[in-house]
């Protein structure tokens, strides 16, 4: 076995940035390199495993040349802002970055796929394995389903979530679009109110459910004459989404032969080997 893969966590006291930590600490083949997070937060110069009761040598840090000096990959499950300074830093340090973050604009994801051409990248609104199968069960339903057939899709997610939709919900629109020959920029419904008139039926829908601590539901429909077909993923536990991304910084570790990965932009069908 090689050198463990040294990692640095962004947004580290955050609820991802927690089980982050946790899942680096439980991984021989992981090492925690730096922990960043924003300037003010109470915890910086702390230990970052002292929120789970660890000592790991690394102190929080808002310095993000600190962190990323000699450092592999970096895990990005902050705000977007956050996450465009972080890219610009990557580049510069030349770090591999997977990016878990969502709510990105069309010229932040711009940005980052520019930035995928200087380095190696895993960008996925949702790290799950399991969505990343829905994703793939959309696309053959959505081929077959491709007449006659009404596509809604359905999210729930905890109170603290500040996007909608979900960068999942939009992901898995996407593929129900491309599948289908759609811009989902084009076709997207996004909510409804009043008096709508008659369903469209190029448009695709979406629905956002907000509260409480649900980790993350979604559901897509295709509804028929005389019959629904119902796919749906609900995740447990962030930890889903942590291991996934630490999946991905190995996928990014990996050599493609004697080469190692030095850019390109790659998302989780790519670390699981479903294209
Ligand atoms: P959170 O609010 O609990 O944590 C965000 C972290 O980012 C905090 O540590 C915060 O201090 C830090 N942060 C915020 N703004 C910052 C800035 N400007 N500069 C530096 N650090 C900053 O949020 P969370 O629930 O951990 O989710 C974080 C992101 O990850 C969200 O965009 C969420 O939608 C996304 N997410 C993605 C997946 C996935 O599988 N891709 C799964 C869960 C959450």
């Amino acid at each position: 076995m090689g050198n463990p893969l040294k990692i640095v966590i962004a947004g580290c006291s955050g609820r991802m940035g927690h089980v982050l930590l946790e899942c680096v600490f439980a991984d021989d083949d992981l090492v925690l390199h730096g922990a960043l997070d924003r300037l003010g937060n109470p915890q910086l110069g702390r230990d970052a495993g002292e929120q789970l009761g660890k000592v790991s040598g690394v102190k929080m840090t808002d310095s993000i040349d600190e962190a990323l000096k000699n450092a592999d990959v970096l895990v990005d499950f902050t705000r977007p802002e956050a996450s465009m300074t972080y890219l610009a830093a990557c580049q510069k340090h030349q770090v591999k970055m997977i990016i878990g973050t969502t709510g990105f604009s069309a010229e932040q994801k711009r940005a980052i796929e520019a930035a995928s051409k200087n380095i190696a990248i895993v960008f996925a609104p949702n790290m799950s394995v399991g969505v990343t199968l829905l994703i793939n069960l959309v696309q053959s339903a959505a081929k077959v389903l491709n007449a006659g057939y009404d596509i809604e899709i359905i999210e729930a997610h905890h109170r603290h979530k500040v996007d909608a939709p979900s960068g999942t919900a939009l992901r898995l629109g996407e593929a129900a679009a491309s599948a289908l020959g759609r811009n989902l920029e084009e076709c997207a419904v996004y909510g409804r109110e009043g008096v709508t008139g008659e369903r469209d039926p190029s448009t695709i829908g979406f629905a956002t459910v907000r509260g409480g601590d649900v980790v993350g539901d979604h559901t897509v429909l295709f509804a028929g004459t005389g019959e629904r077909v119902e796919l749906t993923h609900k995740a447990s536990s962030r930890a889903t989404f942590a291991l996934g991304a630490l999946r991905a910084a190995k996928f990014l570790g990996e050599k493609v032969g004697a080469e190692a990965k030095r850019h390109g932009l790659f998302d989780m069908q790519d670390v699981l080997g479903l294209r």
